[in-house]
């Protein structure tokens, strides 16, 4: 698995596992297929509610610990120390390796800043956001210790977020997509752009669409219930997209979201 190195210099796949919207009592049998299929970075949250269902297939799998790369995000900004904990304990482990703000709810530099102490007492490893934009992401970066390792945002072929990506360069937040497949709204999977890219190279859209944002340097986490899909969405390392290619799918940039949350 390609890996990146954070700003912290903790390695990070640049592939990983979503599991929003899937069963607590689904997660552990999914996530157990994706380790099998060899993910090593398994992206969850507090607010998805299957943190638990996570744990278990961690531990079942025998992998050990250290191997596999686990993301969580807080839902709330009270006792925060005590939602690292309840997370430690779901996840049946020691330390999380990017711990994120889910999304701005007031008092986010405080909650920021205990998860800062988090790191230090070696409770999580990494910390960041999860859809911040403008002034939110700028409070957090104009007054941290830590600077976020990432920022988790709607991103996909239709909202590529390139100018977020320039800037957060600068001070090496890396832009992590939720949403890949825009959940297959807007038709991505059957995009006659798409499609004609998947043809000459013999792939599927969803290859495609993972290939072009890795190819991009973007960290994506794609989920899907089925092991077939599982084996699909991680098979973008043996293929590259030529700058053509690239310049096409640059273009169905629209800029928007598709989900008309932000
Ligand atoms: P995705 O864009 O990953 O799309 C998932 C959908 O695509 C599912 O319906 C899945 O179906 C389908 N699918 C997956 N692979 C294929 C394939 N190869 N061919 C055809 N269809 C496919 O949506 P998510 O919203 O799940 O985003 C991914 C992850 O991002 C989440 O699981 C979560 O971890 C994170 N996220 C974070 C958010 C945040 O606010 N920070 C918000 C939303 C997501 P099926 O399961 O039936 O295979």
């Amino acid at each position: 698995m390609e890996t990146v190195k954070l700003n912290n210099h903790v390695e990070m796949p640049i592939l990983g596992f979503g599991v929003y919207q899937i069963s607590l009592s689904d997660t552990k049998r999914c996530v157990m297929d994706a380790l099998e299929t060899g993910y090593r970075l398994i992206d969850t949250a507090q607010y998805y509610g299957n943190e638990a269902g996570v744990g278990e297939a961690v531990t079942a799998s025998g992998i050990p610990r250290n191997k596999i790369f686990i993301t969580t995000k807080i839902q709330s900004n009270r006792n925060v120390t005590g939602l690292i904990d309840a997370s430690l304990e779901k996840l049946r482990t020691d330390y999380i390796d990017l711990l994120l703000i889910h999304w701005v709810m007031g008092n986010d530099l405080a909650t920021y800043r205990v998860m800062e102490e988090s790191v230090k007492q070696g409770k999580v490893r990494a910390i960041g956001l999860s859809n911040f934009y403008g002034r939110d992401f700028d409070n957090i970066i104009n007054h941290c210790e830590i600077m976020p390792a990432v920022n988790q945002l709607e991103t996909h072929v239709f909202y590529q977020n390139r100018d977020l990506r320039a800037l957060y360069k600068k001070n090496g937040t890396y832009l992590e997509a939720w949403a890949p497949f825009g959940e297959g709204k807007a038709n991505m999977f059957k995009n006659p752009i798409l499609a004609g890219i998947a043809r000459e190279h013999n792939r599927t859209v969803a290859q495609v669409i993972l290939r072009f944002l890795i190819q991009s340097d973007i960290i994506v986490i794609p989920k899907s219930t089925h092991k077939e899909r599982m084996v699909e969405n991680i098979n973008v390392f043996d293929f590259s997209l030529c700058e053509e290619d690239m310049r096409k799918i640059e273009a169905l940039d629209k800029n928007e979201s598709l989900f008309g949350w932000y």
